[in-house]
């Protein structure tokens, strides 16, 4: 099967403007004959719920959580990328692209890539229109600040908490819109099934989780807005109800998966401690434009941090990568950290962290500098370590954080089934291998205010759309199949715990298919994982009943979505011989122990896509062709 980008053609700085213009439009008095399902409340789904009512579509939302400003997005921290230049640096559009490119160790598609660092000037603009208050200089110019694999200044930021003001802004602009009828919010639904009818997306199937009821919805598209999957770690700085099961059950309808082990350990998060934690704290990378990361220069050296002299630290991205030094790629970092803790010299009682430590910028610009720029995340330090980053270093470890892979998408962000969009971090789409820190929120609202607008205008446009409704046999036949696994769930009355069971899952993951893999490992996990899926389908404990709110339910669902979905990115880890970006396999290294890639056989995405219970998922491959930058061995030395 062909997986077509479906790229347009011409000079690469041209290709969307061409495209808008070639791309259909739907009348403005005909929009409002169109019904589209969005699911998730996210930068993307907030961004694109918001502008396709705002066109005129009419709009139903859906999320998890009991308001939609509570999704995931709230909790971004540092900051979101554009190329505007303010500092005369020496940015561009075209710096931007390149670093992304790079970043992405050449695994993504050059004209999505141009595309995202054309927009991202945009989304500064409508962002600023719409309130959000970016931090600014003395002058009341919009402030940047560094972020990693770049080294020119172009995150925009509010303090530590730009996520949460950016989706306080399209909340605003989703809310205006429930207010003028054209958007209908659903908010704790979650989406269950994806209904199909004559090939094409038409409707949802979602479980109330107040209720316990199933309901159904038919539209004439599907958005899929349901964020990434980091939590199939267990552990990861993800907010709780992040998860798989959107995509997963969109995988099952046809939707393919493209490069699912591509996935984001972030070398700043507060260290774990032991098995009663569920969840894991970011320290925001923009904290390494002054924090200098170090370890003691001998291993077992366990002295307090003040005691050990400056002759015995070993600053150790910044003697390896001068010319990035504690501004290197989150891939990098992470592996450097991961590498000094293996090598005897991690610090703490676990002795799997590094430091990170402030005090040459807070004797540079003083307290109130350092406190004006990262005051909250310092108190967030401190409230769960009890430790102040102001007069000891803070300690950090790489976590699981991000995903890069996802459901595969064309150009238009449309999945390979008709009608059926995947936007924000629920998609593969402009990363590759590896994701520079600001550019998820930048992608994000680039999808959901202005991609989307355009590009499902041109599938209404140019699609024959026979009227639907959730009478149709298919959503009855999707509400049985779902009714029949919750039973199957309900009835196993087993001894284990969901969360005791997905914490295993996690740390087999994060043990094999993690920062770093190897042929061995990979196939050690898939057999551990096999194992664990049939003794959670024989033993696992769901209190309560299905009738009423029930989180052990809800997660037992996402658990078993998540077992099966372990074994795609395993075994996309596995066919993928090389290391590129986060994907580190052993077998694979440069001298200096940086990632190998394999260019030759390698330069593609890979695409998964379901064959029905129990059979091996079709494998295909999406070449991926470079005619503006030139493939190089990535280097930040
Ligand atoms: C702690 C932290 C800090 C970060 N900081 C930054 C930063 O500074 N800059 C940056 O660029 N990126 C940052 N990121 C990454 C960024 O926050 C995310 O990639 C981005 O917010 C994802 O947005 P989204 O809209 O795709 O999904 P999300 O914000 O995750 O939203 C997903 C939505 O889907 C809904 N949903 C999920 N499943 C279902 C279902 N089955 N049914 C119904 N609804 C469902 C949820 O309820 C939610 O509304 C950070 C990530 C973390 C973890």
């Amino acid at each position: 099967m062909q997986f077509d980008a479906k790229i347009p053609g011409g000079p690469l700085e041209e290709k969307w403007n061409r495209h808008r213009f070639d791309l259909k439009l739907v009348n403005p008095a005909n929009k409002r004959k169109f019904e589209i399902l969005v699911i998730g409340t996210g930068l993307a789904g907030g961004s694109a719920s918001a502008s396709l009512a705002e066109l005129g579509y009419h709009v139903k939302t859906f999320c998890i959580q009991d308001s939609p400003r509570r999704a995931h997005s709230i909790a971004a921290q540092g900051g979101i990328n554009a190329a505007k230049n303010y500092q005369n640096d020496g940015d561009s559009i075209w710096r931007l692209f390149y670093d992304t490119i790079k970043g992405g160790d050449f695994r993504s598609r050059e004209a999505n890539v141009y595309r995202l660092a054309q927009l991202s000037n945009d989304i500064i603009d409508h962002c600023v229109a719409q309130g959000i208050p970016f931090a600014r200089d003395y002058g009341g110019l919009l402030d940047n600040r560094s972020f990693g694999g770049a080294q020119v200044s172009r995150t925009f930021y509010a303090r530590g908490q730009t996520g949460q003001q950016l989706l306080l802004g399209a909340y605003g602009a989703l809310m205006r819109q429930v207010a003028a009828g054209n958007v209908e919010m659903f908010p704790r639904r979650e989406m269950l099934d994806l209904v199909i009818v004559n090939g094409q997306a038409r409707g949802i199937v979602v479980r109330n989780l107040i209720t316990g009821e199933i309901e159904t919805y038919a539209a004439d598209a599907v958005l899929l807005t349901s964020g990434g999957y980091g939590n199939i770690y267990y552990l990861s700085t993800n907010a709780e109800s992040s998860n798989v099961g959107a995509c997963f059950r969109g995988y099952k309808k046809g939707a393919a998966c493209a490069n699912p082990c591509f996935t984001q350990i972030h070398p700043t998060c507060i260290p774990h401690t032991g098995d009663h934690q569920s969840k894991l704290t970011l320290m925001s990378e923009s904290l390494r434009n002054d924090g200098r990361v170090w370890v003691p220069r001998n291993a077992g050296d366990f002295r307090d941090a003040q005691d050990i002299p400056e002759s015995d630290r070993l600053y150790f991205l910044e003697e390896k990568y001068p010319s990035f030094g504690n501004l290197v790629p989150r891939d990098v970092a992470s592996r450097n950290a991961k590498d000094q803790c293996d090598a005897g010299r991690g610090i703490g009682l676990t002795r799997c962290a590094v430091y990170l430590d402030f005090t040459d910028a807070i004797h540079r610009d003083g307290e109130d500098i350092i406190e004006k720029k990262y005051g909250n995340l310092f108190e967030m330090y401190e409230r769960i370590t009890d430790e102040t980053p102001y007069k000891t270093p803070m300690m950090i470890f790489p976590a699981s954080h991000y995903t890069m892979g996802g459901l595969w998408v064309d150009y238009n962000l449309m999945s390979n089934i008709p009608g059926f969009f995947v936007l924000g971090e629920a998609n593969f789409s402009d990363h590759g291998a590896n994701r520079l820190g600001a550019s998820a929120l930048m992608q994000g609202l680039a999808d959901g205010y202005f991609v989307i607008p355009y590009t499902i205008g041109g599938y209404f446009a140019g699609t024959d759309l026979p009227p639907v409704t959730t009478e149709h046999a298919a959503f009855n036949d999707s509400v049985k199949q779902e009714q029949e696994k919750i039973q199957k769930l309900m009835e196993i009355q087993g001894k284990r715990t969901v969360d005791n069971i997905f914490r295993e899952l996690g740390k087999i993951m994060w043990e094999y298919c993690g920062m770093s893999r190897n042929e061995k490992g990979l196939q050690e996990a898939m057999q551990l994982i096999q194992n664990l899926r049939g003794e959670f389908w024989e033993d696992v404990l769901v209190p309560g009943n299905d009738k009423d709110f029930n989180k052990s339910l809800e997660k037992a669902g996402r658990l078993a979505d998540s077992l099966e979905f372990a074994e795609i990115m395993i075994n996309d880890a596995l066919t993928r011989n090389e290391s590129c970006g986060s994907h580190f396999r052993l077998e694979f290294q440069t001298e200096d122990g940086e990632a190998k890639r394999d260019d030759d056989k390698f330069c593609h995405v890979s695409i998964w896509q379901y064959q029905g219970e129990g059979q091996q998922p079709a494998f295909h491959k999406e070449p991926l062709t470079f005619e503006n930058v030139e493939l190089s061995q990535r280097s930040y030395k």
